[in-house]
């Protein structure tokens, strides 16, 4: 019997574990000026604390680190927003709200 797990396995399971403390990077409401760069997707307040600790772990920003060769909007996990200029959603993050320009640790072109 094969015991190895997939990384996207033990991801999805991570959602499932609840986790303590609640203090990780600064995202706060909503909001868009217009610049999907300048918008905050993650609102802390309508996530469990296991929601925001695969964030932390991921190290999910709302920018991308890389410019825009390595963006949400360009991950296999990316969920188009509903309307232009909107907050996406990840199938990682239980298909919460992501910045299309942010970033975390398990962007792939091949979910
Ligand atoms: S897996 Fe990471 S990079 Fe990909 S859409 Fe989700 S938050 Fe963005």
């Amino acid at each position: 019997m094969d015991k190895r797990i997939s990384r996207r396995t033990i991801l999805k399971r991570g959602l499932q574990i609840p986790f303590g403390g609640s203090v990780f990077f600064g995202l706060a409401a909503c909001g868009n000026d217009g610049s999907s760069s300048a918008m905050v997707c993650a609102d802390l307040n309508m996530m469990t604390s296991a929601e925001e600790s695969v964030r932390r772990t991921l190290k999910y920003t709302e920018i991308s680190p890389h410019g825009s060769s390595k963006v949400c909007a360009s991950c296999a996990f990316f969920n188009a927003p509903a309307q232009d200029g909107g907050c996406g959603s990840c199938e990682i993050f239980a298909r919460k709200p992501v910045n299309p320009g942010g970033y975390c640790d398990s962007w792939s072109v091949d979910a």
